[in-house]
């Protein structure tokens, strides 16, 4: 799979563009990220899951995904 090939909405099914973020028919994000935030004592991180990844597979904290319930 290369960078130019998007999955479908996982909450609806729709095929995004491929510079969509989120998805134009239910606003679902498209992009697992991870959420752990830049802070003082970390850098954060901004690590792309698989889309079925509830947490980041690097550092353990809840996705993107996750957060807006889609796992
Ligand atoms: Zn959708
Ligand atoms: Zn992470």
């Amino acid at each position: 799979m290369t960078d130019s090939e998007k999955e479908p909405c996982v909450r609806c099914g729709h095929m995004p563009e491929k510079t969509d973020k989120y998805c134009v028919r239910c606003g679902a994000p498209l992009v697992n990220r991870c959420t752990k935030k830049r802070s003082p004592l970390h850098k954060g991180c901004s690590k792309v899951n698989r889309s079925d990844a509830a947490f980041c597979a690097d550092c353990g904290s809840p996705t993107v995904f996750r957060e807006a319930g889609l796992l």
